[in-house]
This record gives C-alpha cells, sequence and structure tokens, in this order.
C-alpha cells in the first residue's frame, strides 16, 4: 500500500498524522476487494481483505485487536493480505493472498466473544468460499471452532471429530530452518549449538521454537512483555530472561521477533547487535528502506513472510487434502531450501534478501497472469 498520509496542524500548531477515512484507505489500496461489515451488537468491525487472486482463492487468517480507530484495522488487514499473497506465492500453494481483522472497540470475553465469533462466521459463510480463514494474533484454535459451528470456511478445525490443530509448532520448525539458512550463510555452518538466539515473545510459536533451540543446544535469550511467561520458559529451558525495554541493543547472534511487528525500523535498526534477524512476526519492518538499513549493517534479515510460512504451509496442504504427516513436515523444512537460495541470489546480486524475495514472488505471480492474457 501506498503511505501517502497526508498530515496536517493541529491547533497548537503541532504536527500530526491526520486520520484517513475508510474510503481513503479503500481508494489506495491495490488489492482486489474488502468486505465488511459493522457488528451492532459490539461495535466491532469485520474487515476481509482480498488482495489477489491469481494463485487461488485467499486465504489467510482472522486477528482480533483493538485499534484506536477502525480504519487503523482496515489498514492491518491490508498490510497482511499482501504479505499472504507473497507468502503462499513462495510456497508454491495454490492460494490467493487474503486477511480478516476483527475491529473489536474492548476485548470480548465468554458469552460476548462467542456471539461475536458466530456472528462473524455468518458473515464470512455469505461470502461463499471467497476467503478461508485460521488462527492469527488475538484469536485461538477454540475461536476456530466457534466460528467453525456456522462456516466450514476455517482451518485448523477436524469438523468430524472437533479437533483442533495449532499452527504454532509448524511454524515454529519452519522459522528454526529459517534460522539454520541464516546461520550457515553468515558463520558457514549451519547449526545453532553454541549460538546466542534472543526470541522475543514466546506464545504459540515462540514458545515451541525456544524448545527447538534448546534441543540444539542454543544459548537462549527470553523475552516476553508478559515477565511471568517469560520466566517459566527460560527457567524450564536454561535461558536467560531479557527485559523487553533491553531487547534492542542486546548482543546475540541471532535475533527471532516472535511478537508484534514493525520491530526494525530507522530507530531500532542502529541500535541492533547481532548478525541475523529471522523470526516469526509478521510484517517486521516499519517501511520497506528498513530493508537497506538492515543490508547496509550487514545484518541478514530473513523475510518475514517467508520464514514464518510453516503454519500456512501445513494448514494449506491439510486444505487440498495432503494427509501424509511426513509430507507436511518436508514442506515446512523446504522453507530452509528457499531461504538459502533468496540468501544466495541476494549475495551474488548486492542485493537485501528482501528485495531478492520480491524479484521471486512477482516471477511467479507473473506466469499465470501472463497464462490469462488475451490474445
Ligand atoms: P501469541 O499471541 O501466541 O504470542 C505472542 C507473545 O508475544 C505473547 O506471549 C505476548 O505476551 C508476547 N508479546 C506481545 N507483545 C510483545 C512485545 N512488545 N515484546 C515482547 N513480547 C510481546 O502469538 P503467536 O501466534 O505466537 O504469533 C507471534 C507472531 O508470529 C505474530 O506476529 C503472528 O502474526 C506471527 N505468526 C504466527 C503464526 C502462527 O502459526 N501462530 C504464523 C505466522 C506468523
Amino acid at each position: 500500500m501506498k503511505d501517502s498520509r497526508p498530515t496536517s496542524c493541529s491547533k497548537s500548531g503541532s504536527r500530526e498524522l491526520s486520520v484517513p477515512s475508510l474510503e481513503a484507505v479503500v481508494a489506495e489500496w491495490d488489492g482486489e476487494a474488502v468486505a465488511t461489515r459493522f457488528d451492532h451488537e459490539t461495535g466491532a468491525w469485520f474487515f476481509v481483505a482480498l488482495h489477489d487472486t491469481t494463485l487461488g482463492t485467499p486465504n489467510g487468517g482472522t486477528r482480533m485487536r483493538v485499534y484506536d480507530r477502525p480504519a487503523a484495522g482496515l489498514e492491518d488487514a491490508m498490510r497482511l493480505a499482501e504479505g499472504m499473497t507473497r507468502k503462499w506465492a513462495i510456497l508454491g500453494l495454490p492460494f490467493g493472498g487474503g486477511k480478516a481483522v476483527l475491529a473489536v472497540p474492548r476485548w470480548p470475553e465468554g458469552a460476548e466473544r462467542e456471539g461475536l465469533l458466530l456472528r462473524y462466521g455468518g458473515f464470512l459463510d455469505t461470502l461463499a468460499g471467497s476467503f478461508q480463514t485460521g488462527v492469527d494474533l488475538g484469536t485461538t484454535p477454540e475461536d476456530m471452532l466457534v466460528i467453525g459451528r456456522v462456516t466450514r470456511n476455517v482451518h485448523g478445525v477436524e469438523f468430524e471429530t472437533g479437533k483442533i490443530i495449532d499452527p504454532g509448532p509448524f511454524t515454529a520448525r519452519g522459522v528454526l530452518r529459517g534460522i539454520e539458512a541464516a546461520l550457515e550463510a553468515v558463520f558457514g555452518d549451519r547449526s545453532p549449538d553454541g549460538r546466542s538466539v534472543l526470541v522475543q515473545g514466546v506464545g504459540d510459536v515462540g514458545r515451541p521454537l525456544a524448545h527447538l533451540l534448546a534441543e540444539r543446544g542454543t544459548r537462549l535469550l527470553v523475552s516476553d512483555l508478559d515477565g511471568e511467561r517469560a520466566g517459566q520458559v527460560a527457567g524450564q529451558l536454561g535461558g536467560e530472561v531479557v527485559p523487553t525495554p533491553e531487547v534492542v541493543g542486546r548482543p546475540c547472534d541471532v535475533y527471532a521477533p516472535c511478537a508484534v511487528g514493525g520491530v526494525l525500523t530507522r530507530d531500532t535498526i542502529p541500535r541492533l547487535a547481532c548478525r541475523i534477524v529471522a523470526g516469526s512476526a509478521n510484517a517486521q519492518l516499519g517501511e520497506p528502506e528498513d530493508a537497506d538499513r538492515l543490508h547496509e549493517r550487514a545484518i541478514l534479515y530473513a523475510p518475514d513472510y517467508v520464514v514464518n510460512g510453516g503454519g500456512a504451509a501445513a494448514f494449506g496442504l491439510l486444505s487440498i487434502g495432503e494427509r501424509d504427516e511426513a509430507a507436511i513436515w518436508a514442506r515446512v523444512d523446504g522453507i530452509g531450501d528457499t531461504l538459502r537460495e533468496i540468501f544466495r541470489t541476494a549475495a551474488e546480486r548486492g542485493e537485501s534478501p528482501v528485495e531478492a524475495a520480491r524479484r521471486k514472488v512477482d516471477a511467479i505471480l507473473a506466469r499465470p497472469r501472463a497464462t490469462v492474457q488475451p490474445d
């Protein structure tokens, strides 16, 4: 999305960002469509952003979050939908980019949450299969079970048995393979044994990642806004807790952001004291130029939508009928090979891995487009 947001002056004379309207946000976007519903019962907005159907039906998670204005939720859905277009292309799976955001005015619990999710499921059902979803930040596999009571356009649930499938361990394994590929590119040895890795956020992805790393002899540094959670994981795995304000600037071989996005910015990049950034968080770069800032500092960055594709790979394969567990894990492990190729191309061309990945995605998306051009 273009960032041509106008600025305005407040009464006090200080410059501040003006708030773009919902119409302005839609008009700025290069995606294909947005489906929206206002939930009168809770005051929440449902946004489904459909970015690109070149490779197939849009598929992406549902994020639930309190935003300071609905338009920010829509912008989030659009940005994340673009990331999904790239993620499916890189994974070589037949899906398009889409993402949903439930922009709630307050955090819903109990019956209010259940009602909201059921109405959201009904909304998804009216889209008649043009978007399929799963978990994302703020929603849980259990939420998918509730949504699955009213629509089949949801992943992560075996409807026959009611079994819930957690994407976190698949994503964590993909991140591990990405870290190994990056270690190989930087140090010539892929083993995490003896390397220091700072895992920021030990939730659904960060926690299993920390386990995988500890099993491989990594010197583990752990940080989480929830200090108790960080302490538990560090205690269990023999790691060290890093207070959240000390994450940027903490010396380590690998910084693995596994919490929020926007952590790599013109402000934080000059203070990073790592050789590699590879983690699951979506939208880690504050702005596109941050890829070059990392490159200039010789910090190898694994593009987020490539390294965090393990859960998507597993759910995508399951949804097209793959039942061979070994084949699913092999596809997740393939993220390491994809990153090896991206790092190699980037090094050969003297460009950032983000640029190398972008060119790879563009080439993949151009192929089917070429086949549907009229003569
Ligand atoms: P989660 O909500 O289960 O865990 C996030 C953890 O980060 C929590 O423990 C939270 O307390 C902590 N946290 C939040 N803000 C923090 C901050 N500023 N500093 C330190 N810790 C903070 O989320 P998750 O499912 O593990 O996802 C983590 C990230 O990975 C998100 O950006 C998500 O979009 C992305 N992602 C997840 C998956 C998946 O399979 N779950 C797949 C692809 C991408």
